[in-house]
């Protein structure tokens, strides 16, 4: 063997270790971070509402946080809430900001290559919201060449996105389109179901229509190959449902009337 190849050789055997090493670190890494920190990092944004909102006194509250809040006791750590645009969560987990995403997030194929996703942990679909003296839109045939209003990045954006001839209205809350429904600027408002239901329940001018435009779940993101940390909130999801303590937090923020 020459110098130049034994040489060749090593360097190989170098990166082959240094690959190895940072695939098995970044999975140990999370866990190992949130016990010597004594908390994990849950990144959210709270314009969701039931799943996440600012409650009376401004601390971030909702479906959401009382499910993470399960998954921090289980884990025997504080719970810590960063709140971001929804555009910025899938980053923020990647970059190490945040230890997992709760946000009501759906599960995409286009998320799946970015972040790997607990079991789901609730039904939802996206909706539409018209003024409610609006006769002209019954249902998603009639949105087409309308004016559409979505929270930017949303699975809302991407169906609605679809539509023929749309104008589409992009806002980095949901209440931000609602407003602009309301004061004519859009003809409807693509969303999530639950939030929508808030939403309309609020503003007596709007109404949402039966017809749903998708069937989509929400689950858990972590980073990619977090697979020991993925597990604990599996685990700690399965718990909640198998306890009755999901059905508990169900009662409280989904059907409170
Ligand atoms: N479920 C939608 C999505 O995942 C919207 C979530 C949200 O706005 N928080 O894109």
């Amino acid at each position: 063997m020459n110098n130049v190849m034994k040489k060749t050789g090593i360097v190989l055997l170098v990166l082959v270790l240094l690959v190895g090493l940072g695939a098995c670190s970044r999975t140990v890494n999370t866990m190992e971070r949130i016990a010597d920190n004594d908390r994990v990092i849950m990144g959210t944004n709270a314009e969701f509402p039931p799943f996440e909102y600012r409650d009376e006194t401004g601390a971030v509250a909702g479906f959401d946080v009382a499910l993470a809040e399960e998954i921090a006791a289980d884990l025997g750590v504080e719970l810590v809430i960063e709140d971001m645009d929804f555009n910025a969560l899938i980053a923020a987990l990647n970059s190490g900001k945040i230890d997992f995403v709760a946000a009501g997030m759906t599960v995409t194929e286009d998320r799946l290559e970015n972040a790997d996703f607990s079991v789901a942990y609730f039904d939802a679909s996206q909706v539409i919201i018209v003024q409610a003296d609006n006769t002209d839109i019954n249902g998603a045939d009639d949105l087409v060449g309308k004016r559409i209003g979505v929270q930017e990045g949303t699975t809302g954006d991407l169906e609605a996105s679809e539509i023929e001839g749309v104008e589409m209205f992009r806002y980095r809350k949901g209440i931000d389109g609602i407003m602009d429904l309301k004061n004519g600027n859009i003809d409807a408002v693509v969303i999530d179901g639950q939030p929508a239901g808030v939403f309309v329940q609020l503003n007596a001018d709007l109404r949402m229509l039966d017809d749903a435009l998708t069937v989509e779940e929400y689950a858990i993101a972590v980073r990619k190959g977090d697979s020991a940390f993925l597990s604990s909130i599996n685990a700690s999801i399965e718990r909640i449902k198998a306890s009755g303590r999901y059905q508990e937090i169900y009662d409280e923020y989904i059907e409170q009337d």
